[in-house]
């Protein structure tokens, strides 16, 4: 395969791989090959200092054929349109996986979050939402926190949204404050998800979690509960990092309480006492039997993918291992419970969500965490199945399941006219 760091040719010719060990045809190929709808918005917003800035903005609709569009909103300095697309592909894969019944969507703002004022994000985003309101709505297309968004981001384009309608319109996007129709147990989601795979792999390979350590990469939304929720578990987190660096104690368990205080006052779990400061190169490459890169993708790569001592990888994050990484962990029997399956929490309980506020009815976090757990459990037995009963490896089962159910879907319906 040729070495590309482009998210979007990476995720595009993982497809076509699997679709030519699948024999699919030409037409649904060519249909996952490209976004069905790529909307690009530049937009002014008024900064505090009452300058006009113009950021750029993007709302991508991979495919729609199984459901509404249903993918969250990134702001990140970074971010490009591109990237966008190969999330919004991974959201398609992610609720084929899965089997809820939506396409895949993204959204993304260029900007960077970390250094603007709550009124400016309020102004930025009530405007992005606006922007984007063509496409969006309960009926096609969702959208839902991701990097550098939060549940208040989503009560601001809900509102926007309502406004816009002149009635209250809860089901337009999922990872809401409970207060206005979000549910109990999505902003522990995907982190929960990231753990049921862990304990599923775990199970699999004979491992006691409670006999285990673990490496968790990011401290975000994900990493934070993962960590929390592993460490309830019984497994022993020895290392966790953020974008400045990483800390680790191999000795004893960190502190995650006190950990996430210290990442509270200072911005960055880096200069925790009680513990050694290291790089997120170094994190991935301490011994330990789980790691989860849950930060950004593109984290383990050919140059570092050798130096992978964990048994198990749960992917968190996004797109966090490429190809030729991957060739590498395979070689040395590394485990990887693939992105498209272990970090689909979210997008289930935002599922819920939207059930939830469509019927008016509310659920309680127990049935909430059960269903998830159930979902996500049926899954994994059927990518473990098929890695089994074809002999590949969890990420090409993966796809194989989520390609079939697409191109199914696609031929079922078929082209209009
Ligand atoms: P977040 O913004 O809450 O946290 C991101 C974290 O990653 C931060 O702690 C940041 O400091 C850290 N980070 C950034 N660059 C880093 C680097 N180079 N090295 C180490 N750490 C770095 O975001 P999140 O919602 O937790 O999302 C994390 C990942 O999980 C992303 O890939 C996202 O697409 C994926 N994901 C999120 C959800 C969700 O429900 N939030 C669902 C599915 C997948």
């Amino acid at each position: 395969m040729a070495k590309t760091t482009n998210l979007f040719k990476i995720v595009v010719g993982r497809i076509d791989a699997i679709c030519d060990r699948l024999n699919i045809d030409d037409a649904c190929r060519l249909r996952l090959a490209k976004c069905e709808r790529e909307l690009t918005v530049n937009f002014p917003v008024k900064m505090d200092d009452g300058t006009v800035k113009v950021f750029t903005g993007f709302r991508v609709q991979h495919n729609d054929t199984r459901g509404p569009a249903k993918g969250g909103i990134r702001y990140h300095p970074d971010v490009t349109l591109d990237e966008t697309k190969a999330l919004a592909v991974w959201m398609t894969l992610k609720t084929a996986v899965v089997n809820i019944p939506y396409g895949g969507a993204k959204g993304a703002v260029v900007c960077n979050p970390k250094v603007m004022s709550q009124n400016e994000l309020e102004r930025l985003t009530r405007r992005y939402a606006s922007e984007i309101s063509i496409l969006i709505g309960p009926e096609r297309d969702i959208p839902a926190p991701d990097v550098g968004t939060n549940p208040q981001v989503m009560a601001w384009i809900m509102d926007t949204y309502s406004m816009s309608k002149g009635y209250s319109v809860p089901a337009v996007v999922t990872g809401k404050p409970i207060e206005i129709g979000g549910s109990k147990g999505r902003l522990e989601a995907t982190g929960r998800g990231c753990v049921i795979s862990a304990q599923l792999a775990a199970n699999y390979l004979n491992m006691d979690l409670k006999e285990t350590t673990a490496v968790v990469q990011g401290m975000g939304n994900v990493a934070s509960v993962a960590a929390k929720l592993l460490a309830e578990g019984g497994c022993r987190i020895i290392a966790v990092s953020d974008s400045k660096g990483g800390v680790y104690n191999g000795s004893k368990d960190l502190d995650l309480k006190n950990v996430l205080h210290h990442k509270k006052e200072t911005g960055s779990v880096v200069g925790f006492k009680d513990a050694e400061t290291i790089t997120n190169t170094e994190l991935l490459a301490l011994p330990c039997d789980i790691l989860v890169p849950a930060a950004i993708e593109n984290q383990i790569t050919e140059a570092n993918a050798a130096q992978v001592k964990a048994r198990v990888i749960v992917e968190g994050a996004n797109g966090p291992t490429t190809p030729e990484a991957d060739e590498i962990l395979g070689d040395n029997g590394v485990f990887v419970v693939p992105d498209i399956l272990a970090n689909t929490g979210g997008v289930i309980v935002s599922y819920f969500e939207w059930v939830q506020n469509i019927q008016a009815l509310f659920w309680d976090e127990k049935e909430v965490n059960e269903q998830l757990q159930k979902l996500m459990a049926n899954a994994f037995a059927q990518v473990l199945r098929i890695s089994q009963s074809k002999k590949v490896t969890m990420r090409e089962a993966a796809h194989m399941l989520a390609i079939e159910r697409v191109a199914r879907a696609m031929t079922l319906r078929g082209i209009f006219p």
